[in-house]
């Protein structure tokens, strides 16, 4: 699918979904630790101006996280949860607020099913919000991991992120579309 025909669709049908990583898409990824509490969430530049864009053009905006700081004992689920509410309240304010942040708690280790790029969260996601269609479905990620969730859902896959990560060919390759972050893919629903 082109993008002028993916913005067009998204647009004219009513159904779509964008599921969003929250590390390294809507705040600065912590690299080798992890967000334990609200005050160390930096939202990244623009990402207030790009739900600004995107709120009111899909069905749902969910958040799909893996945060394995739970399973590892470095913070309790429920922290996770209210640093979530912290975060939407803020978003709130501007009404951009997520539908639902979903998250695995478990470490990689474990072997659950919602560890993405395991899909659990998103039949999580299709049992709170029952529309939910996959098929009409953006995935944004900034890992692999992500791009190979939403590939495995039968989403549209976006890649975020900057130019210098290892593995940037291979995600690159994986994914439908690129861009360098939440903005640059969201302007493409500007005066729409
Ligand atoms: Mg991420
Ligand atoms: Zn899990």
């Amino acid at each position: 699918m082109k993008l002028t025909d993916l913005v067009n669709d998204v647009l004219s049908a009513p159904q779509w979904t964008l599921f969003l990583d929250r590390d390294g898409v809507i705040n600065e990824r912590i690299v080798g630790g992890y967000v334990l509490h609200y005050d160390e969430l930096k939202i990244l530049p623009f990402v207030k101006e790009a739900l600004h864009l995107l709120k009111g053009k899909f069905y749902k905006i969910v958040v799909v996280s893996n945060q394995q700081s739970v399973g590892k004992g470095l913070c309790q689920y429920d922290e996770v949860v209210q640093i979530h509410n912290q975060l939407n309240k803020e978003l709130q304010k501007e009404n951009i607020a997520v539908d639902h942040f979903f998250f695995c708690p478990h470490k990689a280790e474990d072997g659950c099913e919602c560890r993405k790029p395991k899909t659990g969260m998103a039949f999580e996601a299709q049992k709170m919000f029952p529309e939910i269609d996959f098929k009409h479905s953006i995935m944004v990620g900034d890992m692999i991991t992500d791009i190979q969730f939403g590939h495995s859902l039968g989403m549209t896959t976006i890649y975020v992120g900057e130019k210098e990560v290892l593995n940037r060919d291979q995600i690159v390759e994986l994914a439908d579309f690129s861009f360098e972050n939440l903005y640059e893919f969201a302007q493409l629903f500007k005066s729409k």
